[in-house]
């Protein structure tokens, strides 16, 4: 188990974002909760919606006066494959569970907890599968409260996973799921909180950039700023449907000659998959040479999504689960009109027809990414409206508000 350093964040910064109320009552709940200790646990420090959040939520909490730290567990290749396996099975996939799944898991969640013997947190959050298993090493009597946040739609488990995780989910005085429709079958836990995941409007990757800066910046990748954009900013990962997004686009070229295609993703290290997906969507797009393939390893940090998600004409995140998707809010807060899966947490932040487009065909996005193409007042209407939702719904500030409640809550 490796604990990860942050950059500093202030607060103080981060108060323009919010309300009058909503600022005193942070002010009341980090009086009560001084001299906490609290510890979050995940399974990588870069990749995907769960890192992104903590680089941003442990900094600020430390900035005001909390003992938080972040600790990412140990694991090798055979453990990830495991947990993407469990990850794919919660979100519904169809595998048998092999007692050798069971034997990894254990192994590995052994080694991690040699490590945590003698902590003394007042708060462990366990943040989606991979470390789940920690809390069966958890002290006995144990003065802290264990939380595990589940990012992942749960809500159509393939029960054979659910049941045998369900033994461990038991054993955490709660759990926070993003939405209600995502606790699943036959759910016996601690108690349940409902938090949405936020961004950081603060972050590199969500700081405003002028049009033509964030144009320049794409340029780079080959992109032709001056023809239209529809950009997908995943990991490469079945439930993302890149290959989903490959169809739509050429549906919408036949029609849209000039439009051009960008499929950035980030490796995650617990992302075992990545490379399969990545290679299969290179293969798909051939020798189309507007559809731009980018990810991490050709440059692609927090800036150049940031450019994308601010430079592109829309932004799709056509899952076919999601948990939540940070990549709607992100793109909607540049005032990005945003066309998404009719799925999970992407239900939360689009309203169909208002915040954006809600669609569950390929045939459907390519019909939606036309309209907006051919309607830019339209787009843009949805998109104010979308980005009007995130500042109030889906901010850090509020999503650490909610965080504070629970800690209170459970003290
Ligand atoms: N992301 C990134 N670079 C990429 C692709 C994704 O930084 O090339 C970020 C994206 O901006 C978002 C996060 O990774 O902040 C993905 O979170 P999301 O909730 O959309 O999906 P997850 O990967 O957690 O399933």
């Amino acid at each position: 188990m490796k604990k990860v350093q942050v950059l500093k964040k202030s607060y103080k910064d981060y108060l323009q974002f919010l309300e009058e109320d909503d600022r005193e009552e942070m002010d009341q709940l980090l009086k009560k909760l001084q001299g906490k200790k609290i510890a979050m646990i995940n399974a990588t420090e870069f990749g995907g919606g769960v890192a992104e959040i903590l680089h941003s939520f442990i900094p600020l909490m430390q900035d005001m006066g909390l003992d938080i730290d972040w600790w990412v567990m140990h694991g090798e290749k055979e453990f990830f494959n495991v947990t993407k396996a469990f990850h794919n099975c919660l979100q519904g996939d169809d595998a048998c569970l092999e007692q050798q799944t069971i034997d990894t898991f254990f192994k590995y969640s052994q080694l991690n907890a040699n490590k945590i013997l003698n902590w003394e947190y007042d708060f462990v959050v366990i943040h989606d599968p991979q470390p789940l298993g920690l809390v069966a090493w958890r002290k006995a009597p144990d003065i802290s409260r264990w939380i595990w946040r589940c990012h992942i739609d749960t809500s159509t488990p393939n029960l054979d996973y659910w049941n045998y995780l369900q033994h461990y989910i038991q054993q955490y005085d709660a759990v926070i799921f993003t939405m209600e429709d995502f606790v699943g079958e036959g759910l016996d836990a601690g108690r349940l909180y409902f938090i949405t995941p936020p961004i950081d409007p603060l972050s590199y990757k969500n700081i405003p950039l002028e049009k033509e800066e964030a144009k320049k910046i794409i340029d780079r990748f080959g992109i032709d700023s001056n023809r239209p954009l529809i950009t997908q900013i995943s990991r490469f990962d079945p439930w993302k449907d890149p290959l989903g997004v490959i169809e739509v686009y050429k549906i919408v070229r036949k029609e849209f000659p000039s439009v051009q295609l960008a499929l950035v993703g980030s490796m995650a290290s617990d992302d075992p998959e990545g490379w399969d997906y990545l290679y299969m969507a290179l293969r798909r797009a051939g020798e189309d040479y507007d559809i731009k393939i980018v990810t991490n390893f050709n440059g692609v940090s927090n800036l150049e999504v940031n450019a994308f998600q601010k430079a592109s004409d829309i932004v799709l995140q056509k899952s076919i689960k999601e948990g939540f998707g940070l990549t709607v809010s992100e793109a909607l807060w540049k005032g990005t009109p945003v066309i998404g899966g009719n799925t999970g947490g992407i239900r939360l932040q689009i309203e169909d027809g208002i915040t954006g487009y809600l669609v569950d065909t390929v045939e459907e996005c390519a019909e939606k990414v036309l309209t907006l193409l051919r309607n830019p007042a339209l787009a843009e209407e949805m998109a104010a409206a979308g980005f009007e939702k995130v500042r109030k719904e889906f901010l850090i500030t509020t999503n650490i508000l909610k965080y504070l409640r629970l800690f209170n809550d459970l003290l």
